[in-house]
């Protein structure tokens, strides 16, 4: 049995020092990538549940790696974090996401919006409420087709300079999402106050719904919620048609998952608006 254990904890010290060395890897080619443009946004449709109709997009952003393939942003965005590269990553996402927005609204009479996550040092950034309304006018697009995705947890922790910044922002007219709600244990009174347009369900919470009592009954009292305060629904991660059912049943309006779309790369992206439209 000893020698069992050594031979696990060997194997966990091998798997560590693995895992830290990928990530170093990860910082040192994330420079690399940033330079030759190697990352690159897919949009996937949030649905209107009522009406079936795309209400937006969000933007999620993917790394092209010239040996490993794809590389899924849980893997680099934390790391990109650590070391700042994360502001002039996220400033190219948020050119990139705008640029592709006023394209849309280029075509349509009710043009989607497209929604951008934006993490923690980005928000921080002395700034960011500048680069996001000077991309807008550059880009022409009206500021109420953007919406700034900002994490439950992130609200809590920050609600200093980064509360202000969104207050500004939603003056000029930019929305502002709580995203992954449910994770972060937010008071009724901080929900009250939070300068936010839109409240999005994390995944967890929707899956079972069709299958527990309570989870349905925890999943309405959150949309009540949300609709006292004014905030619109989102429901993160509808995989299944009676997810969905349930959703629209306690008044959820929009909905966002695989059952719908995965997110899309921007050719699909641009035609499935132009189905949307027939
Ligand atoms: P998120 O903001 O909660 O984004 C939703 C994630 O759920 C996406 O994963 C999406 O592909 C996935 N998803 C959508 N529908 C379904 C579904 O029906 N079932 C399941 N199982 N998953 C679904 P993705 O693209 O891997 O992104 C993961 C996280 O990485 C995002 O979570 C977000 O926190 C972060 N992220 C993605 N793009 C960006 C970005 O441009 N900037 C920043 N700062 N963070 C980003
Ligand atoms: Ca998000
Ligand atoms: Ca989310």
């Amino acid at each position: 049995a000893k020698a069992n254990g050594k031979n696990q904890w060997k194997r966990y010290e091998e798997a560590t020092h693995a895992a830290l060395l990928r990530r170093m890897q990860i910082r040192v080619d994330l420079d690399e990538a940033l330079r030759t443009g190697a990352f690159l946004l897919e949009y996937q449709p949030v649905i209107d549940l009522k009406t079936g109709v795309t209400a937006g997009f969000e933007a999620l952003v993917r790394w092209h790696h010239p040996s490993r393939g794809t590389i899924a942003p849980a893997e680099f965005i934390d790391v990109a974090e650590e070391s700042g590269l994360i502001v002039p990553l996220g400033e190219w996402i948020l050119n990139r996401a705008i640029a592709e927005a006023a394209s849309w609204a280029k075509a349509s009479a009710t043009p989607p919006y497209v929604g951008v996550n934006v993490s923690a040092r980005q928000l921080r950034q002395p700034g960011f409420v500048d680069t996001v309304l000077t991309s807008l006018r550059r880009h022409g697009l009206a500021p109420d087709r953007l919406v700034i995705e900002i994490t439950e947890s992130l609200l809590l922790t920050d609600q200093g300079n980064g509360w202000s910044d969104l207050r500004t922002l939603r003056e000029a007219g930019v929305r502002v999402a709580i995203d992954d709600f449910g994770t972060g244990y937010s008071s009724l009174s901080y929900l009250r106050q939070v300068p936010a347009d839109i409240l999005k369900i994390e995944r967890s919470f929707i899956g079972n719904t069709p299958h527990s009592d309570k989870q349905r009954a925890l999943v309405d009292g959150i949309v009540r919620l949300a609709t006292t305060l004014d905030l619109a629904v989102v429901a993160e991660g509808i995989e299944q048609p009676a997810e969905r059912d349930v959703l629209a049943k306690v008044g959820c309006r929009y909905g966002q998952g695989y059952l719908f779309s995965p997110p899309l790369d921007s050719d699909s992206a641009t035609r499935w608006l132009q189905r949307d439209w027939i």
